[in-house]
């Protein structure tokens, strides 16, 4: 069977980007392959080494956001990164054989480092590539979700793996993309939706929470008064009534608009409507993973499922590298 593996790092509550950025793809993926999600609660390090609030307590509330998004711990097995020590030793063999021009030429490597504020001129960003073929690998993962913008990740992953193959002689899956559509949701002000700029929607903003940000979301910057006609293509709001409006609706929303007839206020509040349908069956889970207070119980039962396949792979590792008999 083909094994998916991916994981996400616990930085924060997970907003409509991330959503349908990653786990939109997790919950479609659980059910057609044998699916590993993991926390990646030591990936966070690379970035956010210096923060000192609870990994355990984040890697929960990442959990708890999976499970109200709809991710099903029946069909899938997740765990925390950290819980599988194997993630770090394989790490620290990929390091000894991958050249550092192979991470130093990563597109994103120089990206944050100049944008980021933290900072991150250290040995475990940089390795940030060869940790993350670790996570694969271990499980001899064969498909691997991403959107375009991590396709570069992925590809060093596999040349990784390739030069292991070639330099052991081991026959290790080299994983497949599977490449996830990401709809371009811009934040409440019109910027990229980002924990940072504060102008992110939350899956577990509450209706009130939710109403008022949909009333402060910037639409066409054009359109100055009702009687202005508008422009869906150039407002930021209009991309997520083609996400949670029905295309009837997003038929007359373009019409009303061009046409000056339909006004941004009412605008806004169809959009609140219809999110309010998107966002009800997460707020019953809420309740419902509220009452059972088993986040801990469903790592360690993960964790359980997770560490013989990284066993397995170690072994053949250990055995490759000349460490073990
Ligand atoms: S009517 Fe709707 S689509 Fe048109 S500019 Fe206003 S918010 Fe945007």
């Amino acid at each position: 069977m083909m094994r998916c593996v991916s994981g996400m790092r616990p930085t924060g509550a997970l907003h409509l980007g991330n959503y349908f950025g990653a786990l939109q793809s997790f919950i479609a993926l659980e059910r057609q392959y044998e699916s590993l999600f993991f926390i990646a609660d030591i990936h966070a390090l690379t970035t956010h080494y210096a923060d000192k609030d609870s990994l355990v307590e984040r890697s929960r509330n990442l959990l708890l956001d999976w499970l109200i998004a709809g991710l099903d711990p029946t069909q899938c097995t997740i765990f925390k990164q950290s819980d599988i020590v194997e993630h770090t030793e394989l790490a620290l063999y990929l390091g000894m054989i991958t050249p550092l021009s192979w991470l130093e030429r990563v597109p994103t490597y120089k990206e944050v480092r100049e944008e980021s504020d933290r900072d991150l001129s250290t040995y475990g960003f940089l390795g940030y590539p060869v940790l993350m073929t670790a996570d694969i690998l271990l499980y001899q993962a064969t498909v691997v979700p991403v959107g375009e913008d991590q396709l570069a990740h992925l590809e060093i992953a596999r040349e990784i793996i390739r030069r292991v193959n070639h330099t052991y002689r081991t026959s290790l899956p080299e994983p497949q993309a599977y490449k996830t559509e990401i709809p371009k949701l811009m934040g409440l002000d019109g910027r990229k939706m980002s924990k940072s700029y504060d102008n992110a929607i939350y899956l577990r903003d509450t209706p009130d929470i939710l109403e008022k940000k949909v009333r402060s979301m910037t639409t066409d910057t054009k359109r100055v008064k009702r009687t202005d006609a508008g422009n869906p293509k150039e407002c930021h709001l209009f991309p997520y009534h083609e996400l949670f409006s029905s295309s009837a609706q997003c038929s007359e929303i373009c019409e009303g608009c061009t046409k000056a007839q339909l006004g941004c206020v009412d605008c806004k509040k169809i959009l609140y409507t219809s999110m309010l349908k998107f966002f009800q069956p997460i707020y019953e889970r809420v309740d419902l993973w509220n009452k059972k207070d088993i986040l801990d119980d469903i790592l360690a039962e993960g964790a359980v499922k997770a560490k013989p396949l990284a066993e397995s792979t170690m072994h053949i590792i250990r055995q490759a590298m000349g460490l073990n008999e």
